[in-house]
């Protein structure tokens, strides 16, 4: 018998038992994928309240769902990682555009870039202090393509010119967060003694199209000095986007990821070593973690796997995928 013959008998008994195949129910069902973070830190079960946690999970639930509704109805993971993070930028309990940490001068200096791993496109700004979704400044600064990466006044400028909504520095500056450098100044202690996290926000998606893309922004560090640069906005440390491996954001002491080279490490060894997803998150993060610092990413591949790594006791994460798995999560070990 020929083996086509033989495949036909074959589906025709399995249907006639019931057992589905791939080939019987048509094309494969298209596959998304979106993971997202808020940032990583030591909270701990302990420290933090019932109400407190029952926000966080809310506010992320918030950022995951503008993100799956744009890969649901077959949009862009272009779309959906810069949905989901203005989303967060917008949410005062996350450190990236409303709520962004203070520098030591007293002033909010955002950070944001993305990436598109189809055509390894990127865009990226830092010291910015103008602009309300600094997201979606990096997007245009890749939609441009002149450039990659635009700095302070100039990147502010390019903004207006490009018509992004402009926000007064009032706009990003909360309460709890000049208490958070008035703290740390008056105690001398570092950015991650007067918060317990980082709270730098990222997503990676999956498209139907089967493209990725990764987005991340942030306030930095509390207290930053000097034009101080963390890895959010450096594109191979805290962001990174290939459809030939995965893309990538981070979280957690830039200069660390910044010296590992975080997020592009990761994709490669995906592509080079053809490493699972989890395996590479964690050897990248244990290598972070042996140099000194602390924090996490979340992944997602071509292959629709949503993966998070961290060696912080917690960070704030959600994923979803078209398989139907939907998750959001705190503390380590959830
Ligand atoms: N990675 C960020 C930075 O170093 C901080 C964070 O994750 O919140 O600027």
């Amino acid at each position: 018998m020929k083996t086509s013959t033989a495949l036909a008998l074959a589906a025709t008994f399995a249907a006639a038992l019931g057992l589905g195949t791939a080939a019987q129910a048509g094309p494969a069902k298209p596959r998304w994928s979106l993971a997202i973070h808020g940032g990583a830190g030591t909270m701990s079960r302990e420290a933090m309240t019932s109400e407190k946690e029952a926000e966080y999970r809310a506010a992320l639930d918030r950022a995951l769902a503008a993100g799956t509704a744009v890969l649901e109805r077959g949009g862009s993971a272009m779309d959906a990682v810069e949905a989901a993070v203005v989303m967060m930028e917008d949410d005062p309990r996350f450190n990236a555009g409303r709520g962004a940490v203070f520098a030591w001068d007293g002033a909010n200096e955002l950070d944001a870039a993305i990436m598109d791993g189809r055509t390894r496109a990127a865009g990226a700004v830092t010291g910015v202090t103008r602009t309300r979704n600094p997201v979606r400044l990096a997007r245009a600064v890749m939609a441009d393509g002149r450039h990659v990466f635009l700095s302070g006044a100039g990147a502010d400028q390019f903004s207006r010119e490009k018509g992004l909504e402009q926000a007064d520095p009032a706009w990003f500056a909360t309460p709890e967060r000049r208490r958070q450098l008035d703290e740390m100044k008056a105690k001398q202690l570092s950015a991650i003694d007067v918060d317990r996290k980082f709270g730098t926000v990222g997503a990676v998606a999956l498209d139907v199209s089967g493209h990725v893309a990764a987005a991340t922004s942030t306030g930095g560090m509390t207290g930053k000095r000097w034009g101080r640069i963390g890895d959010a906005p450096v594109i191979g440390a805290g962001t990174y986007a290939d459809d030939r491996a995965c893309a990538v954001s981070a979280t957690g002491s830039g200069e660390y990821f910044i010296r590992a080279g975080v997020a592009h490490e990761i994709c490669a060894r995906l592509r080079l070593r053809k490493e699972s997803a989890q395996k590479a998150a964690d050897a990248v993060i244990a290598e972070v973690g042996a140099l000194g610092g602390d924090g996490g990413v979340i992944v997602v591949t071509p292959r629709g796997e949503a993966v998070f790594a961290q060696n912080t006791p917690g960070m704030y994460r959600a994923r979803a995928t078209s398989a139907g798995l939907r998750q959001v999560a705190i503390f380590r070990g959830e």
